[in-house]
């Protein structure tokens, strides 16, 4: 019998996800409130338009498939916990997406873990900030706990700053302060647990971001290996302590002195990993539809370096450049109309000894 994975969400992830199954003889059924031609839609073999709390719908659709997988964190637990009375296999855990949903979990996991953060206060109230910005006592970044993406809710902060403007700006939602981290660079690292405990390391990945946004990634990320060796630790430490199965990320600062300061989590496939694809023999996708799949994982390994350079819409007009140069791969993602500031596919390409260079004019 040929099997079937679920997948929550029909962004660019279900998409890739979806298509990584097609390719291991499996097929994919989305379920998301606008499956119907989305980015995942279009390529599955079976979509369900419902909203992620119809538990009719959820429970016709968990007898539909053998697992089930989300390509976004901020589908509700409680979805996933209906599916799971139904399904031996659910990814990426419950605990997992409760974690990655707030940014406050997920740091004081982190710190519970013994993972360096930034040093960080719970905001609640204009009084929190003021407490808080006084203990900062230097640049700062206020984030939304919730539902923030590509740099959206946050707002750099100092301790000098008008804390009414900030809080104008800012307050009625729960926040979280953080101090800003003078970083030499960003690095991600990407963990695939399966339903033993066993886990594969995908190679790190060096990423830069421009207005919040993931901008390109590079990998293997050019560092020590005493750093990716410490941060491969604390994302196997995160993936165990969440029971985790499936695929999970943590993103981290580096500093000058060689630490790294943990960021946040993805329980999902991550952008700074769209490299895998060609520059790996097994995809971030291929690994989590395995997993979801009942296949085995695969050892994840790559030849030479590789780099990923995110499209946004106001990148549109260089797309068909883009697809006819032979060494550039491009994935669009189907999107019906392109923002500014939002992703609309990307590019990946081969670096070969030292190069350093850029396809996309920016
Ligand atoms: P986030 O949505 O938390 O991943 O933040 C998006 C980007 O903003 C990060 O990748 C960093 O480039 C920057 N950023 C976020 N938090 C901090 C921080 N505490 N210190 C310095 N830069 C930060």
């Amino acid at each position: 019998m040929i099997p079937t994975i679920g997948i929550l969400g029909s962004g660019q992830l279900g998409r890739m996800i979806a298509i990584a199954a097609a390719n291991l003889g499996m097929r994919a059924h989305i379920f998301a409130p606008d499956a119907d031609n989305s980015p995942a839609g279009v390529v599955a073999a079976f979509c369900t338009t419902a909203s992620y709390d119809d538990e009719a719908a959820l429970t016709a659709f968990a007898k539909s498939i053998d697992g089930v997988t989300s390509e976004f964190e901020n589908v509700p637990s409680a979805s996933l916990a209906i599916l799971a009375k139904h399904l031996p296999i659910v990814s990426p855990s419950i605990k997992a997406l409760d974690t990655a949903q707030d940014r406050l979990s997920e740091k004081t996991m982190a710190q519970s873990l013994g993972i360096a953060t930034p040093r960080f206060w719970q905001i609640d109230t204009e009084q929190d900030l003021q407490t808080a910005l006084a203990e900062l006592d230097g640049k700062g970044v206020l984030k939304t706990r919730r539902d923030g993406y590509d740099g959206k809710g946050q707002l750099r902060v100092s301790s000098s700053d008008d804390i009414h403007d900030i809080w104008a700006q800012m307050g009625g939602k729960a926040l979280i302060l953080e101090a800003f981290i003078s970083f030499e660079t960003e690095a991600s690292f990407l963990i695939a647990r399966d339903k033993s405990g066993v886990v594969t390391h995908f190679p790190a990945a060096e990423n830069h971001h421009k207005d919040g946004i993931l901008a390109h990634s590079t990998a293997p990320a050019p560092l020590a290996d005493e750093i990716i060796a410490d941060g491969q630790k604390a994302v196997e430490a995160i993936a165990n302590h969440l029971d985790l199965f499936g695929i999970l990320a943590m993103e981290s600062f580096v500093t000058s002195k060689g630490e790294i300061i943990f960021n946040e989590i993805a329980p999902r496939p991550h952008n700074s990993f769209h490299w895998t694809i060609e520059g790996a023999n097994c995809s971030q996708f291929e690994q989590l539809a395995r997993i979801v799949g009942g296949l085995p994982m695969r050892h994840v390994s790559m030849s030479h370096a590789w780099r990923m350079e995110n499209l946004l819409g106001q990148h549109a007009e260089q797309i068909a450049g883009l697809q006819s140069m032979d060494e550039v791969s491009t994935h669009l993602y189907g999107k019906t109309g392109y923002k500014t500031g939002r992703k609309i596919g990307h590019i990946t390409y081969p670096l070969r000894d030292s190069d350093d260079k850029s396809y996309k004019v920016d």
